[in-house]
């Protein structure tokens, strides 16, 4: 039997999870769950780097987002399923890898700089910030993971993690395997507003919406911009409700949208109210489960505990070989 490779991948606990980060990285991680050897963890601490001085609901947001994975298709028997600030190996490791990261490697990286202009209404100018992609490598090796699924804006970072990881392997014997990064296909959705899906938009579907909710968004989504009157042909290669359409609604009905639109045959009023039905029943099932998770909270702190605990063996097997390695 050939070993899987061992992945690791983190999510920020920021919120309610919506249809954007279903499809950029969700809906990846619950497909790559048979062939390899998983570990997701909720990287809560990483959201104290930026949140450091609203911490209050990160620990709300961190059970809500395991409902979440779990509601969608996540397994705690199929990958270890874990809450960061659990393990405390994680913070060794970051500690020694902090000794031996150059801070210009930090200062150059690309998501820096645009993150603190991005969040001017944050004082982003600490230590935890600037060190966070040492944190994430450590997050990353101490499993000595051999991959790491990321869209490609995490990109750069993965390559960080590499070359801190040659540097160790470099100064004290080979530790670390290298990860590859996996890049995920990005989601084509768009928030309703035509932008990209953030809850800080206010233009993201969640997945723990009610059918009432959906409706009313998708009701509100902006079509095709040139498409101004009922008479005016549409063109669905340019409008979001066909996105959707085309990851929800049955193929027959795809494919009788594209020219009804383009004819204008079809009205955007009508076309949203299909497409909302469709997407309403898509997630029924994962909103039940949401509910069924959110009245069984003690199975779901069962899930953290126990994926917890197995990340924690891996992590600290790790962590003797480190402290040998770097003689202390
Ligand atoms: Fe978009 Fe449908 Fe309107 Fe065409 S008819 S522009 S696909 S909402």
């Amino acid at each position: 039997m050939t070993e899987k490779k061992r992945i690791v991948s983190g999510m920020r606990p920021t919120g309610a999870l919506h249809l954007g980060n279903l499809h950029g990285a969700l809906q990846n991680w619950i497909n790559m769950q048979p062939d390899y050897d998983c570990f997701f963890f909720i990287a809560d601490w990483h959201a104290l780097t930026s949140d450091y001085e609203n911490p209050g609901n990160i620990k709300k947001y961190t059970r809500n987002m395991m409902i979440d994975w779990l509601a969608a298709g996540l397994d705690p028997e199929k990958s270890v399923l874990f809450v960061q600030s659990r393990i405390r190996e994680h913070a060794e490791l970051f500690l020694l890898l902090s000794m031996i990261t150059p801070v210009p490697w930090l200062e150059r990286n690309p998501t820096y700089k645009e993150q603190i202009d991005a969040l001017q209404n944050k004082d982003l100018s600490t230590f935890g910030f600037l060190g966070y992609p040492v944190l994430q490598a450590a997050d990353i090796i101490i499993y000595k993971a051999e991959g790491v699924p990321v869209g490609i804006d995490q990109a750069p970072h993965i390559e960080l993690t590499r070359e801190i990881a040659r540097r160790f392997n470099h100064l004290y014997g080979r530790v670390f395997p290298e990860p590859d990064t996996i890049l995920t296909e990005i989601s084509k959705i768009l928030g309703t507003d035509r932008r990209k899906m953030s809850k800080s938009y206010s233009n993201a579907i969640f997945l723990s919406d009610s059918p009432e909710q959906i409706r009313k968004k998708v009701s509100q989504m902006i079509t095709d911009p040139q498409r101004i009157k009922r008479t005016d042909p549409g063109d669905p290669s340019v409008c979001n409700v066909f996105t959707f359409h085309q990851l929800y609604s049955p193929t027959d009905l795809v494919a009788q949208v594209d020219p009804d639109c383009r004819s204008a045959k079809i009205g955007c009023v009508e076309c949203k109210k299909k497409m909302a039905e469709h997407l309403v029943a898509y997630l029924s099932p994962i909103r039940d489960k949401i509910e069924y998770y959110k009245n069984h909270t003690d199975q779901v702190e069962q899930v953290m505990a126990e994926g917890s605990d197995k990340a924690r063996q891996v992590a600290a097997k790790t962590l003797a070989e480190v402290r040998d390695a770097v003689r202390i």
